[in-house]
């Protein structure tokens, strides 16, 4: 059967999702402030995704967990009455090595059950299908990149996330605000011959010379790369005695640009220098490249739902985020097969550093949970309006399918 959904429907409906996020409100920020207080780094959310699968399941949701062949990935599924699109709401849960949920990831993981027990609500009077998936590892590991090549976005029109993003508040309705930077990760190492380093240093190769080279290198080369580019790294390995010839030095660096055609660029350049830097102390070099994470392309269809949606909701979007974002996300590569978007939201009132104790604090904070109940009945609101609107779904595909010949130059 096909439900035909009027405007005054709508209202109702609309009023029924918001009534029960409400309802559970405490519910959920409990779930959200039980996985900040116990953050786990990625593929290890062993407590997180099960805490969500459970909650979940208590929705009335078929869930899959394991999902994509990851442990602590799941998808969460409610079907309506008819055949119709299918949204997929994205829940992140992992933490950050040294500080915990300095990136607010639980919120994210909050927001996945927020927005199922709204849509939950209305789900059996629609047609078309919601989903929660569950997203490991996107501070490093790129889970959504291996649940993409697994296939979990082949069926879903629209994907939707919540991100906070400071003190800021807002979603993307034009280019380029919501995009971000693709990143490679690259693993340098070089391999030298131990020595006395005084007494015989010329039978030594020494690998940390390379490793100092390669910075030297890429600091010679920043000079001439786009300014919406980045280069940046650490030493992982610098030797074990000062009084030894190093024969084994390593770095990660991580490499940024606006566009994936210009990371390779800058991914060769800075490949070059790495192989100067051991053709120049007869080092070995061993390269190793992670997962790339694209740049995100938002779609500003539903970006403009959500902000009006995000209004509706009472949030001030006075203060919003604009232009592109110097960051990076696995769900980059999401936005490059499905229509996509993010809605960001502020947990403080003042600014405050990326990836930090501040944001820990922040996320767990009265205003911090204030915000995220109403961004994520935004994000809600925002499914309810494209599982009841083909024309939404129609004008999303067409923007993803034209993005390169209207944005990338
Ligand atoms: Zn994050």
């Amino acid at each position: 059967m096909m439900a035909t959904t009027t405007t005054r429907d709508i209202t109702a409906l609309r009023e029924r999702v918001k009534a029960a996020i409400a309802a559970e409100r405490e519910h959920i920020i409990e779930v959200s402030e039980t996985i900040r207080q116990n953050p786990e780094l990625g593929f290890e959310e062993f407590m997180a995704s099960t805490l969500l699968a459970d909650h979940l399941r208590e929705a009335g949701y078929e869930v899959e967990k394991p999902y994509g062949g990851l442990e602590t990935a799941f998808r969460a599924t409610r079907k309506g009455s008819g055949a119709g699109p299918t949204v997929a709401v994205l829940a992140e849960y992992d933490a950050l090595k040294g500080i915990g949920h300095g990136c607010g990831h639980n919120l994210i993981a909050g927001s996945g059950l927020a927005a199922a027990i709204g849509i939950g609500a209305v789900i059996d009077e629609l047609d078309g299908t919601f989903v929660i998936i569950g997203t490991p590892a996107e501070e490093g590991g790129g889970g959504k990149i291996i649940l993409n090549e697994q296939g979990a976005f082949k069926d879903v029109d629209a994907a939707l996330m919540i991100h906070h993003a400071g003190n800021q508040t807002g979603a993307p309705v034009t280019w380029p605000d919501g995009t971000c930077l693709a990143v490679a990760d690259i693993d340098f190492e070089f391999f030298g011959k131990p020595a006395h380093a005084a007494a015989d240093p010329y039978n030594g190769v020494n690998a940390l010379n390379a490793v100092i080279k390669l910075f030297t290198g890429i600091d010679a080369l920043r000079q001439h790369i786009h300014m919406d580019a980045r280069i940046h790294g650490i030493i992982t390995h610098g030797g074990d005695a000062a009084n030894v010839v190093p024969k084994y030095a390593s770095a990660t660096f991580f490499v940024r640009a606006a566009s994936r055609a210009y990371l390779d660029e800058l991914v060769a350049k800075v490949s070059d220098v790495a192989r100067g830097a051991a053709l120049m102390t007869g080092c070995e070099l061993k390269m190793t490249q992670g997962p790339t994470c694209f740049d995100m392309r938002p779609s500003y269809i539903l970006g403009a739902a959500y902000l009006e949606n995000m209004r509706d909701v009472g949030l001030d979007i006075s203060n919003r985020r604009e232009g592109r974002g110097m960051h990076s996300t696995d769900f980059g590569n999401v936005s490059y097969v499905v229509p996509a978007v993010t809605g960001s939201f502020a947990i403080s009132h003042d600014p405050i550093p990326g990836h930090s104790q501040q944001v820990v604090d922040a996320s767990g904070s009265e205003y911090g949970y204030d915000q995220f109940i109403k961004v994520s009945t935004a994000m809600a609101l925002t499914a309810l309006d494209i599982l009841t609107s083909p024309e939404m779904v129609d004008a999303a595909w067409k923007e993803h399918a034209a993005w390169s010949e209207r944005y990338e130059r």
